[in-house]
């Protein structure tokens, strides 16, 4: 009897679970089909600064689209024009400070000349390593610097992805001494442009197009790119033999940047699914450029020398480079502001750094 009763009484129970289970999951469709009905899909116009599925900044953009895609539900959807479709390359920056574009993917340093403090945020010559300047960015008050500095521009930055580490460039002769330096033409952008002059050389800006054909033509004599993976694919090794390891660009940001405005009209679920797209994206980014590139390097042709920069060199540059900085600080109080929070980060980390990854590096040989 107590056993039938429980029999029934649970028996009851589990109907009335199934047919309250029931009613929930019709109540969901409704709203569900209600909410889909009312969903309105957002649509972000995003300019890059790269030809169309350029390998890893273009097709990391892409693969950020997909996910901004799946993780919203297919609600938000990121519309990419590659360069000069929309905008040429290097002005979506005012597009989308205009908001004629929503927002572009691009390279911070590109716009040293609206504001000089915005090269440091893109990266600093023998400076912060990629790793480094992501947590000077979110941890240090990186974030909060470039967020206030871009605001006068209306616009919101997000990081976009980093180079890695990227080489010193591709050299027609041999670099000896600074006396090698004297005169030569060679295309290097930001900072590290800045740095060259004092050491002797003409830095000059060509767009990726015109690069090989000048250094082919003898009317530049050096070109600094990005690493093997992306200098294999320009074939610099065929006009330029030596090949020199990097100290211009040890971890260059890229930028993911909206419109303020149209950032702050979105809903903080779309907001949120971009940041955490673009997180991923920084993240497969950085491991793409490395494994690329250690495979590109085992590629590149024989008649490559891969080649250090003499001590002095190197010496002079770091004299150059703070001489730089002290010159533009002068000049410009953001400069001095973001340099003060970038060393003051450096100051934090390095003894850190030096005993953790330097020590490591060191005794793993
Ligand atoms: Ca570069």
């Amino acid at each position: 009897m107590q056993r039938r009763e429980f029999i029934t009484s649970a028996t009851l129970g589990i109907t009335a679970l199934a047919l309250n289970t029931c009613h929930r999951e019709e109540e969901d469709a409704k709203t569900g089909m209600a909410n889909t009905g009312k969903k309105e899909k957002v649509t972000i116009k995003l300019a890059t600064s790269w030809p169309a599925h350029f390998p890893i900044m273009g097709t990391g953009v892409d693969k950020f689209a997909a996910r901004c895609a799946e993780l919203s539900d297919g609600t938000l959807e990121i519309k990419i024009y590659p360069k000069n479709i929309l905008v040429p390359a290097l002005q979506v920056f005012d597009a989308a400070s205009a908001a004629q574009i929503d927002a572009f993917h691009s390279g911070v340093y590109y716009w040293k000349g609206k504001n000089s403090a915005f090269s440091i945020f893109g990266g600093m010559p023998l400076g912060l390593t990629s790793e480094e300047m992501i947590t000077w960015l979110k941890f240090g008050g990186g974030y909060t610097l470039w967020r206030e500095l871009y605001a006068k521009f209306n616009l919101y930055p997000l990081i976009g992805g980093s180079t890695g580490p990227q080489m010193g460039g591709w050299f027609k002769k041999q670099i000896n001494s600074l006396n090698d330096l004297q005169g030569l033409k060679m295309r290097i952008p930001g900072l590290a442009g800045e740095v060259m002059q004092r050491l002797g050389v003409n830095p000059v800006l060509l767009p990726a197009g015109d690069i090989y054909t000048a250094l082919e033509r003898g009317t530049i004599d050096a070109t600094e790119w990005v690493g093997p993976a992306l200098d294999e694919m320009m074939g610099f090794s065929k006009v330029a033999p030596y090949y020199y390891t990097g100290w211009h660009e040890p971890g260059s940001i890229l930028e993911l940047t909206f419109n303020k405005t149209r950032w702050e009209k979105l809903s903080p679920q779309h907001q949120a699914v971009i940041t955490a797209a673009s997180e991923e994206m920084t993240g497969d980014m950085v491991q793409e450029f490395r494994y690329e590139n250690a495979k590109a390097l085992q590629k590149l042709s024989s008649a490559t020398e891969i080649k250090k920069f003499p001590n002095e060199v190197i010496e002079a540059a770091k004299k150059a480079l703070q001489e730089v900085l002290a010159q533009e600080s002068e000049k410009n109080e953001d400069f001095k502001r973001t340099l003060k929070s970038y060393n003051d980060f450096d100051k934090l980390n390095k003894p850190w750094d030096d005993i953790s990854t330097k020590n490591f590096l060191e005794i793993r040989g």
